[in-house]
């Protein structure tokens, strides 16, 4: 069985904010600002591959399956976990204070 991780086709993405409250590790936060030409008006999420365990415990918490996960092949030399892209900034989500989403 090969370790996974997830990623998010940003096209896809709403920015509804849904899944963030299921990732227990932070890994979904979204962008700071709406790329350009997108077609949505809600900035996306995206997944902060340096927090991401690949628990897939978000999998599923999409409304528009713009989540999914990725597989490494079992002939895989490297884990891709140890190769993060370069990190977009981020906006700062409030998880526990009020008005926040209330979850660790
Ligand atoms: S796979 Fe786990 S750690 Fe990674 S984004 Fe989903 S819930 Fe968070
Ligand atoms: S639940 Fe899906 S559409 Fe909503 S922010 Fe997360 S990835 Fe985007």
């Amino acid at each position: 069985m090969g370790q996974s991780m997830v990623a998010i086709t940003q096209q896809d993405c709403t920015g509804c904010d849904l899944c963030i409250a299921h990732c227990p590790f932070e890994a979904l936060l979204p962008l700071a600002e709406n790329p350009a030409q997108r077609k949505h008006s809600r900035r996306p999420v995206i997944v902060v591959e340096n927090n991401c365990v690949g628990c897939l415990s978000c999998i599923g918490s999409c409304p528009t399956d713009a989540l999914y996960e990725l597989t490494i092949p079992d002939n895989a030399k490297q884990s891709i976990l140890l190769n993060p892209t370069i990190q977009e900034k981020t906006e700062i989500v409030n998880r526990w204070k009020k008005g926040g989403l209330g979850v660790a």
